[in-house]
C-alpha cells in the first residue's frame, strides 16, 4: 500500500492526468444531468475529427476500443470462414474483437526495427480466405500503412488499423486516423488520452456512419440525431444487430478535457522519451526505438533488454520504488489460439522476451525521471 509508514509510493507505469480541468468537465456534465450519449458525445466527435483533421472522414466514438474494432470488425461483414492477418505482438483486445465474429485469427510476425506487423509476412498468408489485416501502431510508431494498404488492393482486403497506441501521432505529415482504411483510438484508462473507458472508429465513408450508429447501439436505426440533442426518439425501428458500446455524457465530457491538453501532454512524453533514450544510449545491453520521437505521440517507452536480463532488471527497477510493464506477450502462446494458423513468428518470440516498459506520464518531476534513469543505469554499471 502506498502510504505505509516509510515506505515510499512506487512510480507507476502509468499516471492519468485527472486534475482540475478534467474534475470540472465532469462536474458540469453531471450538472447538466443527461448521462446517456448526448450532445457532449457528438462534441467530442467533432473535436476528435477536428484535432485528427479528418477532412470528411468521421468519428464514431464508443465505450472502449475493443468496442470500437468489433464494430469495425462487424461493418466489413466479418464472420466465420473468414481469416483475419493480426500480429500476435499485440494487446489481446484486437485478437478478441476480431475473434468475436467468429473469424479466425492468423497471426503473423512483426518487423524487427518498430515491433509493427511485417508486410511482407503478411503476403506470405494470405489466402483466399483472407479479408483484413490488423496493424498496429507500436508505442505509438505509425505502421507501414501504405505498404498493408497496397497489399490490400491487390488483395481486396480491409485494413483494420488499431491505433490504441497512436492518438496524436502523424506520418508523412498526415495525422494517424487521417488516412488508411478504417481505424480505431483507445481513450482507456491508461491511454494517452483518456475518457475513464472510451474509443472511438474513424471511418473514411460517410455512408459508413449510420451502420456504426446501428451497430454502435442495439441495432436502432434512428435515435443518434435525437440524442444528439439531449432527446430520445421513442419511434424507431430495430434494422441488425446490434451492440450496446456507445460513449456516455460524461466520459465525453472529460475526454474533451483531455483532448484540449493533449499537445502538452505529448510534448512532455516526448521530451521524457529523449532523456531515457540520452541516459541509456550508451548501455550495451539495451536496445532503443530508432527515432527521434518527432511527430510521434509516445503511449509507453519500451527497452528492449538482451541476454535474458529482463527479469533482473525489472526486480532491481522494483526494488528501487519503480514499476514495468510487458508489452506484449505473444498471443500465438495463449491456449485460446492455441489451434490459430500462423507464420513464423521468430521476431515476435524474440521481441516478447526482450520488451520492458518503464514508466511514462503525461507531467513527470525531473526527480521521478531521475529515479527511474538511475535504477537502470545502476543496474548495468553493477555488471
Ligand atoms: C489498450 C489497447 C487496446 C484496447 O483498448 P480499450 O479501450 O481498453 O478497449 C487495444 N489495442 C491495443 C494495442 C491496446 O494497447
Amino acid at each position: 500500500m502506498s502510504g505505509a509508514v516509510g515506505v515510499p509510493p512506487k512510480v507507476p507505469v502509468y499516471r492519468p492526468y485527472l486534475g482540475v480541468e478534467v474534475q470540472e468537465a465532469a462536474r458540469k456534465a453531471l450538472e447538466v444531468g443527461w448521462l446517456g450519449m448526448g450532445a457532449l458525445t457528438r462534441e467530442f466527435e467533432q473535436a476528435l475529427e477536428a484535432r485528427l483533421l479528418l477532412d470528411g472522414r468521421r468519428a464514431v466514438s464508443t465505450n472502449s476500443c475493443t468496442e470500437a474494432l468489433h464494430i469495425a470488425a462487424r461493418l466489413i461483414g466479418l464472420g466465420p470462414g473468414d481469416e483475419v492477418i493480426c500480429p500476435s505482438f499485440t494487446y489481446v483486445a484486437g485478437h478478441q474483437a476480431i475473434s468475436r465474429t467468429g473469424a479466425s485469427i492468423v497471426f503473423c510476425d512483426v518487423e524487427p526495427d518498430n515491433l509493427s506487423i511485417d508486410p511482407a509476412r503478411v503476403r506470405e498468408l494470405i489466402t483466399d480466405r483472407t479479408r483484413a489485416v490488423l496493424a498496429v501502431d507500436y508505442l505509438g510508431i505509425p505502421c507501414q500503412l501504405d505498404e498493408l494498404m497496397d497489399i490490400a488492393r491487390e488483395h481486396d482486403l480491409r485494413v483494420l488499423e488499431d491505433a490504441a497506441h497512436a492518438f496524436g501521432s502523424s506520418s508523412k505529415g498526415r495525422p494517424v486516423g487521417s488516412f488508411g482504411d478504417i481505424t480505431c483510438f483507445s481513450f482507456g484508462p491508461v491511454k494517452t488520452i483518456t475518457t475513464l473507458e472510451g474509443g472511438a472508429v474513424i471511418t473514411p465513408d460517410e455512408r459508413d456512419v449510420q451502420a456504426l450508429h446501428e451497430l454502435r447501439h442495439l441495432g436502432i436505426d434512428a435515435d443518434t440525431d435525437a440524442r444528439y440533442r439531449n432527446q430520445r426518439n421513442w419511434d424507431f425501428d430495430v434494422v441488425r444487430q446490434g451492440y450496446r458500446c456507445h460513449l456516455g455524457s460524461v466520459p465525453a465530457a472529460i475526454g474533451l478535457a483531455q483532448l484540449a491538453m493533449v499537445d502538452e501532454f505529448v510534448l512532455n512524453r516526448q521530451t521524457y522519451c529523449r532523456t531515457y533514450d540520452q541516459a541509456f544510449a550508451d548501455i550495451e545491453g539495451l536496445r532503443l526505438f530508432d527515432t527521434d520521437w518527432k511527430d510521434i505521440a509516445p503511449y509507453i517507452y519500451v527497452l528492449r533488454v538482451a541476454d535474458g536480463r529482463r527479469a533482473d532488471l525489472a526486480a532491481h527497477l522494483s526494488a528501487r520504488g519503480v514499476s514495468t510493464g510487458i508489452h506484449f506477450l505473444g498471443a500465438h502462446e495463449f491456449s485460446f489460439y492455441a489451434d490459430s494458423r500462423r507464420g513464423d513468428l521468430s521476431v515476435t518470440e524474440q521481441a516478447a522476451g526482450e520488451v520492458l516498459t518503464l514508466p511514462l506520464h503525461p507531467y513527470m518531476t525531473p526527480e521521478v525521471l531521475e529515479q527511474v534513469i538511475d535504477g537502470v543505469r545502476s543496474f548495468y554499471a553493477a555488471g
